[in-house]
């Protein structure tokens, strides 16, 4: 797929690259920024002065509308480097896509491909020397859109700014997980904005995450707001299931849409489980471990691709999961995401977006 060339971009290098301070063996997930950003405004009902300049603050008045009621979105994506130097970026179309969902819902502007796939795709050519190279190092990319209308009173923003912004992040091991079943605290309603990617979403699970840390969980399964009987995500992350040779995701729009559990699903029919989106109860769950039938339990998305869970609480009880090793499924997605998105391994699905 090739970015179009419609909109014209205006390049700023920067001056003094901060490359050569950055300890690539030593990166702080989120902490060091790469050279540039792209910058976009929207004004007037269009897109105008979109430019790639170097990394650095914004300035923002006091009564700027995001700040007070909350037209903020962002996006999660991972580029990576071949060993021949190819810089590849792992299915941002679909980035693209939930972006302009996520806009649709709160009233935002939605964002032409030549500007965010377009954009991203010259941003990471000026900065590929950011991409790192080593095994399970990748580039963060975070798109984001906010409101930027100097004025009080709850309305739609007249105007807003898109920026991306990258960061070099290194390898994840991530360590099996503990869940809390959450049956007092909601994320999302049906109605809601549970399957857009909003700020506020991630402000609302900061306190009950906070309790079910004090617990002793690393973090919350969220269920249905409605019977908190329905299991629907992680905090940052989908959740899917392997119950015999069944892999199982829950489905709806109080769900965040991952790109990550759209891939393993994809990668789960063509390697011949049976693959459902649907709804999952508690109770299907917690019966299941019991009966010793759920076989592999993980959160899935962009961050660590695959996070598996080895314990979930529910009513004061402790559910535990089957040892990580012998998770056959999940540890044969990790292995060939790991090799498909570096390169090593043919792409027959076309989601490496070469920059
Ligand atoms: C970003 C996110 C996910 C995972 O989505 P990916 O596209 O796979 O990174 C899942 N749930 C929530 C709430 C998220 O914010």
């Amino acid at each position: 797929m090739s970015a179009t060339e419609q909109i014209s971009i205006r390049v700023e290098p920067t001056s003094t690259s901060r490359l050569s301070q950055v300890d690539f063996n030593n990166l702080k997930f989120g902490h060091i920024m790469s050279d540039h950003m792209l910058v976009a405004e929207y004004n007037n009902g269009k897109w105008e002065d979109v430019s790639i300049v170097p990394y650095g603050e914004l300035s923002i008045s006091p009564s700027m509308s995001a700040l007070h009621y909350g037209q903020s979105i962002f996006e999660g994506i991972k580029a990576y480097k071949f060993d021949d130097g190819t810089v590849s970026i792992f299915r941002p179309e679909n980035n693209w896509e939930r972006f302009n969902k996520s806009a649709a819902r709160l009233q935002m502007p939605e964002v032409p491909e030549d500007i965010f796939l377009g954009g991203m795709k010259q941003l990471l050519d000026i900065d590929r020397d950011w991409v790192p190279s080593k095994e399970g190092t990748s580039l963060y990319i975070r798109p984001f859109m906010f409101a930027t209308e100097s004025a009080l009173g709850v309305h739609p923003s007249i105007s807003y700014k898109f920026i991306v912004i990258t960061c070099p992040v290194g390898a994840y091991y991530s360590k099996p997980i503990s869940l809390k079943v959450e049956t007092h605290y909601t994320r999302a309603a049906e109605g809601g904005v549970g399957f857009s990617k909003n700020a506020g979403n991630y402000a609302l699970s900061l306190y009950p995450t906070q309790l079910a840390n004090d617990e002793g969980y690393d973090q919350i399964m969220w269920t249905d707001a409605l019977e908190h009987k329905y299991i629907e995500e992680a905090g940052t992350a989908n959740l899917i299931f392997r119950i015999g040779d069944t892999i199982i995701t829950p489905h709806g729009d109080t769900i965040l849409h991952g790109v990550t559990r759209r891939t393993i699903m994809q990668l789960a029919e063509e390697w011949g489980y049976k693959a459902e989106q649907r709804k999952v109860s508690v109770k299907e769950l917690i019966d299941g471990i019991e009966a010793g039938q759920v076989a592999e339990a993980f959160a899935a998305g962009t961050a660590a691709t695959i996070t598996h869970i080895d314990r979930i609480g529910f009513e004061g009880k402790d559910y535990t999961l089957p040892p990580v090793e012998g998770r056959e499924f999940s540890n044969k997605v990790l292995d060939y995401l790991n090799q498909l998105r570096y390169g090593k391994i043919e792409d027959p699905f076309g989601w490496n977006f070469i920059v």
